[in-house]
């Protein structure tokens, strides 16, 4: 065919909506069961084990690894590697689908507890690169964890059953915003002013800091904390509630953290259907993204490369030049969100170079911004053998950019695997609100995105 024929993902399944349905069904659980990176490394853990993965520690006590052997390997409860063993040595290469599970939220900080007019708060400080204002006047959850000073750790969760309290950020009456109106939107709501509204009764009997002390006490009863306790915790805060269906078709989903949820979902889905591949594939789930990927939990940390240099290490003999190769012989898909084409706002996009919600998953060859600075530029014969697999599978797929040139960008963990050597692209699915307390994604879209992820593990060309 001489001109491509932009294909709609509803259209194409149409006689497997149920399945599609299903999906999202699951993913919905998924996003419920993990609304921190904590939470979600758990969930796949879970899942994992379900599927009779055995983690690195097991693998490493019984001696040896064989082809289809099903192992996983955990980074600091923060993120995690699934892999199935290949036919082929791992100097051969790997596929890898990476995503990250952080996303984007309001931190606790070290000295959170004050009170101010009768009312009790907490300051925070937000992490990854949000609208502020989005998240006041709604109710948040507080998620995290504590270790008290006897070293023992309690997981935080406040917030999510509809019989516990939710919390707020406040904003200014219309009536007297006459000043903030003036503001700019990045300015309206001040990072200082994110603080969190967690009280207004004293502790009867206590004259000073007396809301302080009540919110104190009732953290003591619960968790068996104390003031000190708040220095060695995580502490984050996420808009409270389940993932929804959207549309009264249900088309959609609104929830939090569909970045990058969405599609390390569907990465380890995609590993956990892949029975006896050719090269070892591998379900990466990172820390960090959304912050720069630095840290022990990130991308940019040694631990994938220790983990499979474990895994050479128990294939037989292990050597430096064993582990270059198996970097340098790597495909990735770097499993990442991109920019839904909004009509509401047309100017910020480019309409032929744009991903369109169900028009399916999205390559990106490129991210980055002014003049595609920082970017991984997949080359032209990964993308050649990508689109091959996806034709092959039945994929619809479209590529995007990030928005118009020169509006902005953006970037993934794309690179760091690029710099060992491995062949990488972009590849994920467009989302609505990116970054905003509840984030917007097509059904069919992540639908198609798990198809492309399981072709991927499963086709050699
Ligand atoms: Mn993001
Ligand atoms: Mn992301």
């Amino acid at each position: 065919m001489l001109k491509r024929e932009v294909k709609n993902a509803w259209e194409f399944e149409k006689n497997n909506l149920e399945e599609v349905m299903n999906y999202s069904d699951e993913y919905m659980k998924f996003l419920d069961n993990g609304k921190t990176e904590r939470t979600s490394c758990r969930e796949i853990v879970r899942l994992a084990k379900e599927k009779g993965y055995i983690s690195i520690e097991e693998a490493i006590e019984k001696g040896s690894i064989k082809p289809n052997d099903k192992i996983y390997a955990v980074n600091k409860d923060k993120s995690v590697a699934l892999f199935v063993i290949g036919q082929n040595e791992l100097q051969k290469g790997m596929k890898i689908v990476g995503g990250h599970i952080d996303v984007p939220r309001i931190d606790l900080k070290p000295n959170p507890l004050y009170e101010e007019a009768n009312l009790g708060f907490f300051k925070t400080h937000y992490y990854g690169g949000i609208k502020k204002y989005q998240w006041a006047t709604i109710p948040l959850a507080i998620h995290g964890l504590v270790i008290l000073n006897d070293g023992t750790k309690v997981d935080i969760c406040i917030g999510e059953d509809e019989n516990e309290p939710v919390f707020c950020v406040t904003d200014l009456l219309p009536h007297l915003s006459k000043d903030q109106n003036q503001k700019s939107l990045a300015e309206g709501i001040e990072g200082e002013k994110l603080n969190l509204l967690i009280g207004n009764m004293p502790l009867y009997g206590e004259e000073k800091e007396s809301i302080e002390k009540n919110i104190l006490k009732i953290l003591n009863e619960k968790y068996n904390m104390v003031e000190e306790d708040f220095l060695s915790a995580e502490i984050e805060i996420v808009p409270s509630g389940k993932a929804r269906h959207l549309g009264l078709d249900k088309s959609m989903i609104l929830s939090y953290g569909h970045d990058d949820r969405v599609c390390s979902y569907a990465g380890v889905k995609a590993i956990l259907d892949t029975e006896n591949p050719l090269y070892t594939c591998v379900a990466l789930c990172v820390d960090k993204e959304e912050v720069g990927s630095n840290g022990n939990t990130g991308m940019h940390s040694r631990f994938f490369e220790n983990t499979v240099c474990e895994l050479i290490s128990l294939e037989g003999d292990y050597s430096d030049l064993k582990l270059r190769r198996s970097m340098a012989n790597t495909k990735v898909l770097s499993a990442d969100v991109s920019a839904g084409y909004d009509p509401n706002y047309p100017e910020a996009y480019e309409k032929r170079n744009s991903a369109y919600m169900g028009h399916g998953l999205v390559l990106s060859k490129y991210t980055g911004s002014r003049g595609k600075s920082g970017c991984n530029d997949a080359n032209a014969e990964f993308m050649a053998e990508v689109r091959r697999i996806f034709n092959q599978a039945d994929v619809i797929w479209q590529t995007a950019e990030l928005g118009k040139v020169d509006q902005g960008g953006g970037g993934t963990i794309a690179y760091i695997l690029a710099n060992c050597g491995a062949e990488v692209i972009d590849c994920g699915v467009g989302v609505l609100s990116m970054h905003s307390p509840y984030e917007v994604v097509s059904k069919v879209d992540i639908y198609e995105m798990y198809k492309g992820y399981k072709a991927f593990f499963n086709i050699n060309l």
